[in-house]
Formats: structure tokens, sequence, C-alpha cells
């Protein structure tokens, strides 16, 4: 395991001392309770805090328990996620309270191994969950905690190389006391969000400062090392805003399968742009409509793997009869605001509404 370059109890006493007076009060650091301290973790994982603050309580006060959380529906869960994006992180959620329901009778596990092998949750988080919930000695690597462990021992590869990966986890653990790991824990969390920041880290403050290689070397602006961007493919759509009434027609997406159980307006994927036209004019009639679609815009949304071209159209429907629901639904807009449409829809939906396309 690689050595510390500095005692970890120095480390320590400066971490814990700064935490004690600037540590952040949020509402999930106000229970010992795995089961909330598992969710927070998981809404954490790709959403910012302020986000996360407008949906946390409300969350736990619709699934209080681990048990409420495996009785409800995943349609129920994916809905309650509204507002939070990366809709596979409440599809795992939901599995793993199913899992710990049946598996562990509903205890939830106090052992990072048992953890991990939860959708879902990966080596940081169930090390997050044992260290907060369990106060027992168990290192964490997020994304914040990765930054400044680079910076602290001064790492010069790419931080998410094989090599670093492992002296940084070798570092998270001889760093990791074995009392008070809750408020180690937060205290480098809080390091991470509040000091070391990513493009600004406000090293004058740091408590750490003096143990900081990055720091001592000057060298804090150019850890972690940026790694290249790849160059993704570009997958082209067509959206349909069908409206009637004041109102619009969405589907449930399969809840297997790429943004399961998430909703969306009417859509056809598109091998070329050019065939738009007409390819909406049959989806159009496939579902029954009538109507003449415009096209009014085009939307654009990067996923990891792909970005995403949406050509959008609106389609007012000329049969004034009211439509019965069949496998699509009607939703007013003030409906469209709260429900749980997948990324790229939520844009079209924002851009359509203030006018941006
Ligand atoms: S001294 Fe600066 S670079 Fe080092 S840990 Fe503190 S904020 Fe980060």
């Amino acid at each position: 395991m690689s050595d510390l370059p500095f005692a970890q109890a120095d480390f320590a006493r400066a971490l814990l001392g700064w935490y004690q007076q600037q540590g952040r009060d949020l509402p999930w650091r106000n229970t010992r309770d795995p089961y909330r301290i598992w969710v927070s973790e998981i809404m954490l994982q790709q959403t910012t805090v302020a986000t996360v603050l407008g949906r946390y309580d409300v969350f736990v006060q619709q699934f209080p328990t681990l048990t409420d959380l495996a009785a409800a529906s995943v349609e129920q869960v994916i809905d309650a996620w509204a507002g939070l994006g990366y809709y596979s992180r409440a599809r795992n959620l939901h599995a793993a309270a199913c899992l710990i329901q049946t598996q562990f009778d509903g205890i939830f596990p106090a052992d990072p191994d048992l953890l991990q092998q939860l959708p879902g949750i990966g080596r940081s988080t169930a090390g997050a969950i044992v260290a907060i919930a369990f106060d027992l000695p168990a290192p964490i690597l997020d994304a914040n905690v990765r930054r400044v462990l680079c910076r602290l021992f001064a790492v010069l590869l790419p931080p998410r190389s094989a090599a670093a990966e492992k002296n940084l986890w070798a570092w998270a653990e001889r760093l990791t006391p074995q009392q008070q790991v809750h408020d180690h824990t937060q205290a480098m969390m809080d390091l991470g969000a509040m000091i070391c920041l990513p493009t600004k880290p406000q090293c004058e403050s740091c408590p750490v400062n003096s143990l900081c290689l990055a720091y001592n070397q000057g060298l804090q602006q150019d850890i972690p090392l940026k790694t290249a961007k790849r160059s993704i493919p570009t997958r082209y759509q067509a959206v349909m805003l069908v409206q009637q009434q004041g109102r619009l027609q969405v589907r449930r997406r399969p809840v297997a399968g790429f943004l399961g159980g998430l909703w969306e307006f009417p859509t056809v994927d598109l091998e070329q742009v050019t065939d738009a036209d007409v390819i909406v004019r049959r989806l159009l009639s496939q579902m029954g409509l009538v109507g003449d679609p415009v096209l009014v815009g085009t939307s654009y949304h990067m996923y990891s793997h792909f970005k995403l071209e949406s050509l959008v159209y609106l389609v007012d429907l000329t049969d004034n009869s009211l439509i019965a629901e069949t496998q699509n639904q009607w939703k007013t807009r003030a409906e469209l605001e709260l429900l749980a449409l997948h990324g790229a829809h939520k844009k079209v939906f924002e851009q359509a509404r203030t006018g941006g396309i």
C-alpha cells in the first residue's frame, strides 16, 4: 500500500477541526438511518446538492422506510424521482430495496462487500453508507474526494487510470481513521465541495494546505490532469408535440431498456433527417390521429455515448373530438412540469414552453 507522506493524525486533526467549524448542515446529516443515508448518497451521485435539497425530503416522505420503497412499484419510484435525472438510479434503488427485503430480512447490511452486490452501489457509495450510518472504517472515492486526493498527493496521472485508481484507493484507506469515521467521511466530502473546488481551489483557506503536495509545488490548477474528449456519434429522431384542448400526448417507455419507465412525447427514430416529414405523417396515421405536423425546431441532448438531435413537430389535431387515451396519455402543461420525462424530452418541453424552438 502507498505510504502517506505525512502523519495521518496531523491530517485528521486539521480536517476534523475545520469540519467542526465549517461543515455543512444538510437534511440527510440529521440521521443515522442507513436507508435514508443510502437514498441521499444515490441522489447525490450525479446531481448537485442544491437540486437534491429540493427533492430529498419529498422522496423520503413518500417512501419513509426501506419497506415502503420495496412495496412500491418501480413506476411509482421513477415518477417520484422526477427532476433528479439519471433514472437508472431510481430503478436500481427500487431493485436493491427489494433485494435487501428478501435476502437480508429487510436489515441494511453494514458490510461494504455485501452492499456492493446490490444494484447501483459501487465501492465508494458502499463505503459512504458504512462510514456515515455505522461509523465503521471504510474509504470513499467519489468525484470530490478523488480530486482532493489527486491534489493532496500531486498525482500526475489521468485520475481515472488504473494506476491512479489503485494509489488513490490505497491513500483513501490510509487516511480513514478507526474512530470518528462518520465525521471524517463527511469532512472529506465537504473539503472537496467547499474548498478544493474543480477550477478555483481555495488553497489559502484550506485546513490541510501545509500537507498538500500540489499546493506546495504550485500544481493545484494543473491537477487532476484533464482527459481527452472522445468523439461520439449523432443519432436523430422526430418528436411530436401532439396537442388537443390544451393538453399534450405522452407515453411511458418500457421499464426494461434504455431510459426504462420514463415518459416521452411520441417519437420515431430516423435514419436520415430528410425522411422526417414522411415518417412523422406515417406515425400520426398509425396512431389514428388527424393533423398537420409542422416542424418547429431542433433540440440537442448529450448522452455519454451519443449525441441526440431531435426534430420537433407540433401537431394540432384537426379532429376536434376528444381522442380517447389508449397506451398514450394526455397531460396538461402543469402535469408535464412534474412528470418524469427523460432528459432530452424535458429539454424539448422547456424549449417549447419558453419559445426556444
Ligand atoms: S491546498 Fe488547495 S489543492 Fe491542496 S487540498 Fe487544499 S484546496 Fe485542494
